[in-house]
């Protein structure tokens, strides 16, 4: 499983190439390269790449070398109290080429207020605990306005770490865990390669919670495809409950051509719902939940709805009356909602109501040929530039 090569060279500052979009402003360390997993059908993230741990001291070193950066504009700023555009410049202009992207990702990081910090790749809870604290450890050293460290993990890892470290590494810092449930239903996990039982997200799960760590989890509608859509409803509502975690967060599918589940699709093994069957398998999960008081997030670009958010159950009904309301619309309205919001024009259904933004939707209509009868195709075709 996880290995590391702690002869290997210095290749410099490293950050990897995902984040949840709840980490838009978190400064990202990158612990581990790439996934060790890596099968799962539907992702194309680390497709081809080898997962290696990075040894501490790299990443010790990279964190000096965003800790110096920060000092620079600390010192830049402190003189008016704020950062002039033209200083920065000067400062980048100075820099040697190896030390331009982590200069970049300190200015963003120290103008977002360097709260938050998410640790990559896909899974650094591979490391041994006591090596994860060592880095927890000088993070929080070296930057004591942080309040929260995250990262990604897997519910097979998790399973495999016991209580007693993860509460170790919650003291020393690390306070949410993002995990990629992706789907409750045992039959739809095997059929993606997740290689994760609902058994056993369910136990990872609820030890994360029992460590005291805020768990956030995700739900990818859609993943069943049109043959087991309800299963994923019912069956991932059903796992929900059983963990009720901090947060959960919908990731809808979308099917990037070097995803292995492309072929599928294309070989005609794999049936992708159209966006109507997505909503209505989203309005079967919230009413499968149960008494759940988690948080429903829906902060990926993916999503047809951003606006079905809430604190549950108190928000459960405003959301089904927002996924009601789509379902009750007519062809026409539904499908310029559709192509509106994958185009950005519309980031909520009350966006309808502005003429000038509805007259723009009609116009890239009619531009690319865009109908109820084809805007499945449209929609997918526009999704796969920002996949
Ligand atoms: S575990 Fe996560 S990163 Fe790895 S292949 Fe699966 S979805 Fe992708």
């Amino acid at each position: 499983m996880a290995s590391s090569n702690d002869k290997q060279p210095y290749r410099g500052f490293e950050q990897g190439p995902i984040r949840p979009p709840s980490e838009a402003r978190s400064l990202l360390v990158r612990i581990t390269r790439n996934c060790h997993w890596n099968r799962c059908s539907f992702c194309p993230v680390y497709k081809g790449q080898h997962f290696s741990i990075r040894p501490t001291e790299h990443v010790v070193q990279d964190l000096n070398t965003i800790a110096a950066h920060v000092e620079k504009l600390a010192m830049l700023s402190a003189g008016s109290g704020m950062l002039l555009e033209e200083d920065v410049k000067n400062a980048y202009a100075a820099l040697d080429s190896e030390n331009t992207v982590s200069f970049r990702a300190a200015l963003s990081w120290f103008l977002s207020g360097m709260e938050s910090v998410f640790l990559q790749d896909a899974d650094c809870l591979v490391l041994k605990p006591s090596r994860l604290i060592v880095i927890l450890n000088h993070l929080q050293t070296l930057f004591p306005t942080i309040k929260r460290i995250t990262c990604y993990s897997r519910s097979d890892t998790i399973n495999r770490i016991l209580l007693e470290d993860l509460v170790k590494l919650r003291l020393a810092g690390l306070n949410r865990i993002h995990i990629g449930m992706e789907s409750g239903s045992d039959i739809i996990l095997s059929q993606v390669c997740k290689g994760v039982s609902k058994d056993a997200h369910i136990r990872a799960g609820r030890t994360v919670k029992e460590a005291g760590i805020e768990l956030s989890e995700y739900y990818m509608p859609g993943l069943g495809g049109k043959d087991n859509y309800r299963e994923n409803a019912i069956e991932t509502a059903d796992a929900m409950r059983r963990i009720n975690p901090h947060f959960i967060r919908l990731r809808t599918l979308a099917i990037p051509s070097r995803a292995p589940l492309a072929e599928e699709l294309r070989a005609g093994r794999f049936n992708k719902c159209p966006d109507a069957l997505v909503v209505e398998e989203i309005l079967l999960f919230l009413h499968s939940l149960g008494p759940v008081t988690s948080y429903l997030a829906s902060d990926h670009v993916l999503n047809l709805f951003p606006e079905l958010e809430g604190e549950l159950p108190r928000d459960k009904e405003r959301m089904i009356g927002l996924l009601d309301g789509f379902l009750a619309m007519n062809r026409e309205k539904r499908f310029l909602y559709q192509l509106g919001r994958r185009l950005g024009i519309f980031t909520r259904i009350s966006d309808m109501d502005n003429p000038a933004r509805m007259a723009e939707v009609r116009e890239a209509a009619a531009l690319r040929g865009a109908t109820p009868d084809n805007i499945d195709e449209i929609t997918d075709a526009i999704i796969q530039r920002f996949i």
